[in-house]
């Protein structure tokens, strides 16, 4: 057959400068000891700025970039998911992984009255009717279609429902070791297999703007210094999260927040992706509202207010335990010392808590356990009679159901089946930022004017507009999920 030179040598031309090409352009060399690097070539540009394109630049690797990550996945899409820390997962990994959604079938098992209009009035109302009744709307209708969804990549969920602190009402789910890796390690398995690259110690520095369109992103790596422009054809998502572990920043919105606060923040929740936001020309919701959570500054036994009390030094109680964070907070640090612990009795160890771990904690001496509310009291010095008497009315409620002396609503277990538990003193810690970027339901960057800013999206902590003034505990997890899923799809929609 007579061969048509004609067609291949194009072909073969071709083929002998792209080979050329290799070899005489240097390449980002594929980093073989960090699984999560792809290793696809890159371009150098002769000012040395490397150069990377996919669909979308998802920037951070917590759980709502994770999320978008694998939605785009699931849609076809390729992403590059920028994270300026040594590892996946910020504060996300971190979180006691509570993550709350309306789930008639399991909270009927349970006997528990729920469903979205009190979810969506709950949130509303816990942050003083300040976050935005949609966003509110679609967090609420989407967080157990979003649990499912996680369900179907691995994370496997505990078959209970109860109030985690701040919760306000039962309807918190837990994955098997209530940790936020049971979220983030599925999840980022999920997105690598989709092909989706994620590049650590990289730090998004500046949004790339062309035409009034966010086309990518700068970025830098932390370790070498290299340069990096990364351009995402069909826009970025930022899921960089909040900024609470920047205390000063915290303290200039809120002044009641104590000096000596610790946070429960990874370092990297320092609001970058707000402000590279605000610099293109973004709004912000709520910016000064920061939340206070009030424990975190020591161990705990369970979180899980249902079955237990918040006592003072004196063995007081003080305040209601299903009431909202901040008030909580405020009344901790109102009390002796400004520090509370925290009592229970065995059944929650029983039914909550891996007892391994704690042992370890008690023998470490960071939380206490004794036969008798007696010996518990002495043990965390309090007044034996004040622990008595705060434990026995609080039984006294919990068989009538009635609201106590402090609005307390949520109640499960009565607290007297030996032996008996006390968390380490707990002090308020700083927590979430509900402000951040403004968004609407599509996830797409607001600005002053409410006009989207073609090709940005945002989802997770960085957002501002749905907690409010103050959030619901396990509703950031939900958010984070639900917001995540959406911004893939706008952005890979195009909307
Ligand atoms: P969310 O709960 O909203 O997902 P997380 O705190 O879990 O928020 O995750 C946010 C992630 O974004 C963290 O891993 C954080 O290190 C990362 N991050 C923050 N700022 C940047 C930045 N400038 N560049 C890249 N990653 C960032």
């Amino acid at each position: 057959m007579k061969k048509n030179w004609k067609h291949i040598l194009p072909l073969l031309l071709a083929m002998f400068m792209l080979l050329t090409a290799c070899a005489s352009q240097p390449t980002v060399e594929p980093n073989t000891e960090d699984p999560t690097v792809s290793g696809q070539p890159a371009e150098v540009e002769s000012d040395g700025v490397v150069a990377r394109e996919s669909d979308v630049i998802v920037v951070g690797a917590g759980g709502a970039g994770l999320a978008a990550a694998v939605k785009l996945g699931e849609l076809g899409g390729k992403c590059i998911v920028l994270e300026k820390m040594p590892m996946v997962g910020g504060n996300t990994m971190r979180s006691g992984a509570a993550y709350n959604a309306v789930d008639p079938e399991l909270q009927a098992e349970f006997g528990i009255e729920d469903s979205i209009e009190l979810h969506v009035q709950q949130t509303y109302e816990g942050g003083d009717e300040v976050g935005k009744l949609d966003l509110i709307q679609i967090l609420c209708e989407n967080s157990l279609d979003a649990l499912k969804w996680l369900e179907s990549y691995g994370v496997k969920w505990q078959h209970n429902i109860t109030a985690v602190i701040g919760a306000t009402w039962p309807r918190t789910h837990y994955p098997e070791n209530s940790i936020g890796s049971d979220f983030t390690i599925p999840l980022t398995e999920a997105a690598e297999k989709f092909g989706q690259e994620i590049l650590l110690n990289t730090q998004a520095t500046e949004l790339i703007v062309e035409d009034g369109r966010v086309v990518g992103v700068k970025a830098v790596n932390t370790e070498d210094g290299t340069q990096y422009e990364f351009r995402g054809t069909k826009g970025v998502i930022l899921a960089t999260g909040g900024f609470a572990a920047d205390i000063e920043r915290c303290r200039q919105y809120n002044p009641k927040i104590p000096a000596d606060i610790k946070t429960t923040n990874h370092p990297g929740a320092t609001g970058d992706g707000i402000d590279m936001a605000v610099a293109i020309g973004a709004a912000t919701e709520g910016i000064e509202y920061v939340q206070m959570l009030p424990i975190g500054g020591g161990t705990t036994v369970s979180t899980v207010i249902d079955d237990l009390i918040f006592v003072n030094q004196e063995g007081n109680r003080f305040v209601r335990e299903d009431g909202r964070r901040d008030e909580m907070s405020y009344a901790v640090l109102d009390q002796p010392g400004q520090y509370m612990y925290m009592i229970n009795d065995q059944r929650v160890v029983d039914a909550n808590v891996s007892q391994k771990g704690l042992e370890e904690k008690l023998a470490a001496g960071e939380i206490y356990r004794a036969d008798t509310l007696e010996e518990l009291a002495e043990q965390i010095g309090a007044d034996p009679d004040n622990l008595v008497k705060a434990v026995e009315d609080f039984n006294a409620h919990v068989r009538s159901k009635e609201p106590d002396e402090f609005g307390r609503e949520v109640y499960n277990n009565t607290i007297e089946v030996g032996p008996f538990w006390a968390s380490a003193p707990q002090k308020p810690t700083l927590h979430h930022t509900m402000g951040g970027i403004r968004i609407d339901t599509e996830a797409r960057v607001l600005t002053e004017s409410n006009e989207p800013i073609p090709g940005l999206y945002a989802a997770g902590e960085v957002c501002g507009g749905i907690h409010g003034s103050n959030r619901l505990g396990g509703n950031a997890l939900a958010d984070i999920f639900v917001f995540g899923r959406i911004a893939a799809q706008s952005a890979f929609e195009g909307k």
